[in-house]
């Protein structure tokens, strides 16, 4: 099936659940799912599909299954916790931040083998290496922040360097520090 063709039931199946997808030229990020308002929210640029299908893939997760649940700390996503970490405005001790970093990865990572399996079922016209790959950058990308609390200007895979060093498999631990130096080497 073509992106294009797979574009329409995602748009028809977030239709029937009244969920919303606003599309802008410039936002600080790639995409959202803004469950309270019932919305998406989304960069209009070449990752466009696949932030849309990764935004898609957690409306599917929050109905599916008891992970985005487990991702609530003290009344946030886990990943909403990170960048206040890293701005300095909240403090965590180690422990905690393990945990937030844990499930921050969890709910990606499951998101994601929920896109994968979209993709195979439907036999969506992409390379899943590449889709894989850029998967994992997401992925690791979370111990580099962890480790060296700062974040990269850009996201991590609209860096070639750190898309081609990427293995082409989801892996069991992203706390694993080989990648370690592809991203610094961006910086
Ligand atoms: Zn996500």
């Amino acid at each position: 099936m073509k992106k294009i063709d797979y574009l329409d039931i995602i748009k028809h199946n977030l239709d029937k659940r009244n969920i919303s997808v606003n599309i802008y030229d410039e936002l600080p990020f790639h995409g959202e799912y803004d469950f309270c308002n019932k919305s998406i929210n989304i960069k209009k640029d070449k990752y466009f599909f696949y932030t849309l299908l990764h935004e898609y893939s957690h409306v599917l997760q929050k109905e599916k299954n008891n992970i985005w649940r487990y991702g609530i700390y003290k009344n946030k996503m886990a990943h909403d916790h990170i960048d206040g970490w890293i701005n300095n405005d909240i403090y965590y001790a180690d422990y905690e931040l393990r945990y937030i970093f844990s499930k921050a990865i969890a709910i990606e990572k499951d998101c994601e083998e929920i896109a994968i399996s979209i993709i195979k079922e439907n036999n969506i016209d992409l390379d899943i290496d590449q889709y894989i790959k850029r998967v994992n950058s997401c992925l690791f990308y979370f111990n580099y922040q962890y480790n060296t609390k700062s974040k990269l200007i850009k996201a991590p895979y609209e860096y070639k360097e750190i898309i081609d060093s990427m293995p082409k498999n989801l892996q069991n631990n992203y706390f694993n520090n080989s990648f370690m130096e592809v991203f610094e080497s961006v910086k």
